[in-house]
């Protein structure tokens, strides 16, 4: 069985957290997480790093941290995970859903213009598959409408745009280590900050709406409630984890790339063939391999190349279904301009197995059993 993904892991991860059990620091911000926090901001260029217990998390400073509130609107895709939405609609903010180019499967700049009104108080991008945004053209617009830029970036750690790393453009960004992500810590997260005022709002609101980051500095003498906040710490222990994936992430991207430029290869033919769309790498971006996608000629066609696959043991996934057609989705938010590319594409798509530990035998099998869906088909 070849499954759609397993939890990075080095071998190397159960000796860091036996350390921080004998370290006897176990809360967050012990010395796993600064660690990590310091090699996130050398290796991405950012002012500051603080570790969440998820993206969610981060997202969700983020929302508090942009003063968004009733009334407000929030512009991101419809073509996005969940919590791009939640951490925004939990302030009380309408979300404006926008198209995405079907190239990238990226928010469209052109549909984000389209959706700006006096209400407008951030645009939320995702950089699907570690594949950044066209940030150049929406950070011109964040500017021109004086609005914040957040990304989400959960899948893009290690990823550039013209030599910048995602998450580090806009006004703020967020990462994911949950164990779907390139690198994890079974549930984890960080928030990218390079603007001082926000850094220091963040830090109250990461541990509990109180100034504790100063005192533990020594910088006051005592701590009080000075904000709202939550507990948005991770735990020493993920930290531990998280901290020797990082060591090891240059390993890690290598050999996930090496895998996804098997497939491209690979799957060539099919799409000079018609029978399937392979994902486009835009000039000046540099990708992680978060995921390796197809896309069929139509949502029938990618539900039986799903099942031929399961019936292969292998484990092909599809997602996201668009917000606007969900549930909350209606209720919180509504789509703004045409849904020309989103619910269309989304359901032609189709993720391949992509792991840390997953090897070149592994990919030939999953690309034989395409061609042979569409040899029979
Ligand atoms: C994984 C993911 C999230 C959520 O990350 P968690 O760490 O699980 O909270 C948010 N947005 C996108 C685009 C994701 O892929």
């Amino acid at each position: 069985m070849i499954p759609f993904n397993i939890p990075c892991v080095t071998g190397k991860e159960s000796v860091a957290i036996q350390q921080a059990i004998t370290a006897q620091k176990l809360s967050g911000n012990g010395s796993f997480g600064n660690k990590s926090c310091t090699w996130l901001e050398k290796n991405l260029s950012c002012e500051r790093a603080m570790l969440t217990p998820s993206c969610t998390a981060a997202l969700e400073m983020t929302a508090i941290l942009a003063n968004v509130g009733p009334g407000d609107e929030v512009i991101m895709p419809s073509y996005t995970f969940v919590s791009t939405a939640n951490a925004f609609a939990l302030r009380g903010a309408t979300i404006r859903f926008v198209d995405i180019d079907p190239t990238t499967m990226n928010i469209d700049p052109v549909a984000v213009e389209a959706a700006i009104t006096d209400k407008t108080k951030a645009i939320v991008v995702v950089h699907y598959a570690g594949v950044a945004c066209d940030m150049d053209h929406i950070l011109q617009i964040a500017e021109e409408h004086d609005i914040f830029l957040i990304e989400d970036a959960a899948q893009g750690l290690m990823s550039t745009y013209k030599g910048k790393a995602l998450g580090t453009i806009g006004h703020m960004g967020t990462i994911s280590f949950h164990e779907t992500k390139n690198y994890t810590c079974g549930e984890g997260g960080a928030l990218l900050l390079n603007d001082s005022e926000l850094i220091e709002r963040a830090e109250i609101l990461q541990e509990k709406g109180t100034n504790r980051s100063q005192f533990i500095r020594g910088q006051v003498d005592k701590y009080t409630w000075r904000d709202v906040g939550s507990s948005y710490l991770l735990s020493e222990l993920n930290a531990a984890y998280l901290s020797v994936q990082l060591d090891h992430a240059e390993e890690i991207n290598e050999q996930r790339l090496a895998r996804w430029e098997d497939y491209n290869q690979a799957l060539k033919p099919l799409m000079e063939d018609g029978e399937i769309v392979l994902p486009h790498i835009p000039d000046e971006h540099v990708h992680n391999a978060h995921m390796f996608y197809i896309k069929a000629d139509s949502e029938a066609t990618r539900n039986e190349l799903m099942d031929y696959l399961r019936d292969q043991e292998i484990m092909a996934v599809s997602h996201y279904v668009p917000l606007h057609s969900s549930v909350a989705g209606n209720k919180y938010g509504k789509f703004i301009g045409e849904d020309t590319y989103t619910s269309v594409e989304s359901a032609k798509l189709l993720r391949l197995p992509l792991y840390y530990g997953l090897k070149e035998e592994d990919v030939a099998y999953v690309v034989k059993a395409i061609q042979q869906f569409f040899d029979f088909k």
